[in-house]
């Protein structure tokens, strides 16, 4: 059975919504300026809300959970008056929900001291990577906090990488409750604006002789196989690019390209915090491989039975408990160490000869809609959030 998400993990963000706000982020960030230069002494009513992040990993806190499931991790939320020192301007406006406004800041620097996270006090920053596998996908309010995080990963990136104007070199200063930069000189004045970068991710597919092709970046865990994925480049369609990637990497000639979902992606390289991918199923029209080997560790087809053996045998629900502990006992203070490929390693299946990435990943989805062969579901069920 295919693991059919409302939405893809990072997407369906509740603060995103359509609906107007009835605080504007101008008011709200008056709001803020005023309480970090006055803090009340009672915050248990307060309607501002700060998440912080610590080179890129978000401020969480775990709970057990007294039904037998595995423990619940939460956005790690605290009042503006445990950011001391820091400025207005250095907090992101995130959203309004209920009438509670939302901010994330990067306390990474020494503009401030935080007060959570320090160690033992219940909270703890996490890699959003780890979070992610965290996550239990059927937990609407779960999958939306990780939206929430990985958009606020996404904009403190953002200001990060646009700290001078790519026009003259001069400093840029935050605007619009840190939605927008502007350049800080007089005859320049450009105004920045927060932007993802698109990759094409694709199951190409051999319709005739009913395989799919995975490959093997050099830096997966040993036994995982995915879709290939590139960025886009300046003078080309998605589908172009679609096309390029495929016949750069693997030699293999594409000709149909079918839009299937796309998902935002702020856990890539730190380098690029706020990718698209978008993704297509490819269908090829030539089928001899030639593996690029400065991109690709591998690319093989793969029948329909291995790949569905692979989704069926891999541990997904055993990787989410697993990690999902683990956050816990870091916010106890119990775990320190954060290791990558031991949060991927945990849902190969000891069985399986190879695996495909978690259901928080889009390969997963167009991978296994095509094993399923149920295409038109998936993309009509991810692209409607109804969160
Ligand atoms: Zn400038």
């Amino acid at each position: 059975m295919a693991i059919q998400l409302q939405a893809h993990a990072f997407a369906a963000n509740p603060m995103r919504s359509n609906r107007p706000q009835s605080i504007s982020p101008s008011s709200a960030h008056e709001t803020l300026k005023s309480l970090l230069a006055d803090p009340p002494d009672d915050v248990s009513n307060l309607k501002v809300k700060v998440l912080s992040f610590k080179n890129g990993k978000p401020l969480a806190t775990s709970l057990e959970s007294t039904s037998g499931s595995p423990p619940r991790w939460h956005l790690g939320w605290t009042p503006p008056s445990d950011f001391k020192g820091f400025s207005a301007d250095s907090f992101v406006f995130l959203g309004e929900e209920s009438e509670t406004v939302y901010w994330a800041i990067d306390v990474s620097g020494d503009a401030g001291t935080a007060a959570k996270g320090a160690g033992g006090d219940g909270f703890c920053f996490v890699e959003l990577r780890t979070l992610m596998v965290a996550t239990d996908w059927a937990d609407a309010g779960a999958m939306g906090e990780l939206a929430i995080a990985g958009h606020a990963r996404g904009l403190l990136e953002w200001h990060n990488t646009t700290r001078y104007c790519g026009y003259c070199g001069s400093n840029t200063i935050p605007i619009d409750a840190g939605r927008r930069k502007q350049c800080t000189k007089e005859t320049c004045k450009k105004r920045i604006y927060p932007r993802v970068d698109p990759v094409v991710i694709m199951l190409v597919i051999d319709k005739a002789n009913d395989r799919a092709l995975l490959s093997r970046q050099f830096r997966f865990v040993p036994r995982m196989w995915s879709c290939l994925a590139g960025f886009v480049e300046p003078g080309e369609s998605l589908e172009e690019a679609v096309r390029r990637e495929t016949w750069e990497e693997t030699g293999i000639e594409v000709g149909e390209v079918v839009y299937h979902s796309s998902q935002p992606w702020p856990v890539g390289p730190s380098s690029m915090p706020c990718q698209l991918m978008v993704g297509f199923h490819a269908y090829a029209k030539t089928f001899e491989i030639h593996v690029d080997k400065a991109e690709l560790e591998d690319a093989q087809w793969h029948n329909r039975e291995d790949v569905k053996k692979a989704l069926t045998f891999a541990e997904y629900e055993k990787a989410q408990r697993t990690s999902a502990i683990k956050v816990n006992q870091m916010c106890k203070g119990v775990e320190k160490g954060q290791n990558f490929s031991s949060d991927f390693n945990v849902e190969s299946g000891e069985l399986a000869p190879m695996f495909i990435p978690g259901p928080f990943a889009i390969a997963h989805h167009l991978i296994s809609s095509w094993v399923y062969q149920d295409d038109a579901e998936p993309m009509k069920q991810l692209n409607s959030s109804n969160l």
